[in-house]
C-alpha cells in the first residue's frame, strides 16, 4: 500500500482495516454485521463499553472525567462547549488562545454564544527566543495571555493541524490569577500520540479521524462538575448531561466508526498503548525535522519548541519544483503532501498509523529528489 500522508481522514493501522474486513459480515459469530446491529442490543453494547474503557485505560483518564462519544466533529463541539459551559454560574464568557486557523474557527463560533475575548494571539509576526516568526508559527506564551477571572472557562488548540504547531505544556490557569476556571482544549490532531496531563484541564475533546479511527464520532473528556450547565436552548442531543445519562447513546452513536476506532484502541494497547506509541512518534519527527533542518533544499518555519509530532509542513526552497515534487512522490508510492492552501508548500501528517518506515521513505524520497533538483 502507498504512504498515506493525509491530515486527515487519515490513515488507519493496516491490521485494523483486515480485522475490520474479515468481521464485515459476521461479528464474532453473531451473525450479523456491526453496522446492521441494533446499537441497544448485547453485541454492540459489548463494543462500545470496550472502547469507552480502552479510551479511559489508554489515556489514564481520570475518575473524575466522563467520556462521551459524540457526532459533528470537533467543528460542530466549536458550538456545543459554549452552549454547555458559557452559562455556568451565569457567567456568559470564555476567553480563547489563538495559535492558528482552528483556534481562530472555534473563537470565532463561540462569539455566537457570548461574550467571547481573545486571550492571546500567534496571529502576527514575532522574535521568538531570538528567532523571526511569521504569524501562526509561534504559540502566545501563557504568562502573557489577558484571563479574566469571571471566564467560564479558556480555550486553546493543542495542536494546529494546518499550520503545525504543537502545544503541551497546559498550565495551571489558578497559578495565571484564573482562578478555578477550566481550560478546555482541541486536542483533535494529536490525541493519542502522546500522554495527556488532566490535571490542568476541564474538558478535552477531539473529532477521531486523524489519529483515533474513522470520521464521524468525536470523542470528549469531561470533567463531571462541568457536565448539567448547558444553556436552555442548547439541542438536547448536544447536551453533556443527556450524553453522559444515556453512555453516549442519546440518540443512535455512529456505531461502525466507534467500532473501528476501538479496533484501534485495541491495536495501540497491543503495541504497548500511548508512552510506546509516543517513543515511535519522537523518532518519526526527529527523523523528518532534522533532514529538513540539515538541508538547505527544504524548510520548516515553526518555531522549533512548538513543532508538531504529527503535522511537518515544509516548503521547497524553489517553490517552482512544487508540482514536480507532487507528481513524483506520488509516483512514489507517498501520498497526499500537498500542504493546505492557505500555507502553501507541503504537508506530511504522520499520525499513529504511520511506521518509522513510511517516514524514513519520505526522507529517502526527499534526498533523492534534492539531489536531482538541487
Ligand atoms: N480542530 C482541529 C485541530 C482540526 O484539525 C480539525 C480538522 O481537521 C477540526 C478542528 C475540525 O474537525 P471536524 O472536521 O471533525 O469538524
Amino acid at each position: 500500500r502507498p504512504w498515506n500522508f493525509s491530515a486527515g481522514p487519515s490513515a488507519l493501522p493496516l491490521p485494523v482495516l483486515e480485522q475490520a474486513a474479515q468481521e464485515m459480515t459476521d461479528w464474532h459469530g453473531s451473525g450479523l454485521s456491526v453496522m446492521e446491529m441494533s446499537h441497544r442490543g448485547k453485541h454492540f453494547l459489548q463494543i462500545i463499553n470496550e472502547a469507552h474503557d480502552d479510551l479511559r485505560e489508554l489515556l489514564s483518564v481520570p475518575d473524575d472525567f466522563e467520556i462521551l462519544f459524540m457526532q459533528g466533529g470537533a467543528t460542530a463541539e466549536n458550538a456545543i462547549i459554549p452552549l454547555n459551559l458559557i452559562g455556568r454560574q451565569g457567567l456568559g464568557k470564555a476567553d480563547y488562545v489563538l495559535s492558528g486557523i482552528w483556534s481562530e474557527k472555534s473563537c470565532k463560533e463561540a462569539r455566537r454564544y457570548g461574550d467571547v475575548a481573545v486571550a492571546g494571539s500567534s496571529g502576527c509576526a514575532s522574535v521568538i527566543n531570538g528567532l523571526s516568526q511569521a504569524a501562526f508559527t509561534w504559540f502566545p506564551e501563557p504568562a502573557q495571555w489577558q484571563l479574566r477571572d469571571d471566564a467560564a472557562y479558556v480555550h486553546l488548540c493543542s495542536n494546529e493541524t494546518i499550520g503545525g504547531v504543537e502545544f503541551v505544556n497546559w498550565p495551571d490557569l489558578n497559578a495565571l490569577g484564573a482562578k478555578g476556571v477550566p481550560l478546555v482544549v482541541d486536542a483533535s490532531s494529536h490525541i493519542l500520540s502522546r500522554p495527556i496531563d488532566f490535571s490542568n484541564v476541564g474538558l478535552v475533546y477531539a473529532g477521531a479521524q486523524k489519529n483515533a479511527g474513522p470520521a464521524g464520532v468525536t470523542l470528549v473528556m469531561i470533567r463531571k462538575d462541568l457536565i448539567g450547565h448547558a444553556l436552555p436552548h442548547c439541542p438536547s442531543a448536544f447536551d453533556y448531561a443527556n450524553v453522559a445519562a444515556s453512555g453516549s447513546m442519546f440518540n443512535t452513536p455512529p456505531t461502525y466508526a466507534i467500532y473501528v476506532m476501538g479496533l484501534v484502541f485495541k491495536w495501540l494497547k497491543q503495541h504497548g498503548g500511548v508512552a510506546a506509541i509516543e517513543q515511535v512518534n519522537i523518532q518519526k519527527a526527529n527523523a523528518l525535522y532534522n533532514y529538513i533542518d540539515a538541508s538547505g533544499f527544504y524548510e520548516n518555519r515553526v518555531h522549533p519548541s512548538v513543532r508538531s509530532r504529527m503535522n511537518v509542513p515544509f516548503f521547497l526552497a524553489n517553490e517552482a519544483l512544487n508540482t514536480t515534487f507532487l507528481a513524483e512522490s506520488e509516483q512514489a508510492g507517498l501520498f497526499q503532501l500537498k500542504g493546505h492552501k492557505s500555507v502553501g508548500g507541503m504537508r506530511a501528517s504522520i499520525y499513529n498509523a504511520m511506521p518509522l518506515e513510511g517516514v524514513q521513505a519520505l526522507v529517502s524520497f526527499m534526498q533523492e529528489f534534492e539531489r536531482r533538483h538541487g
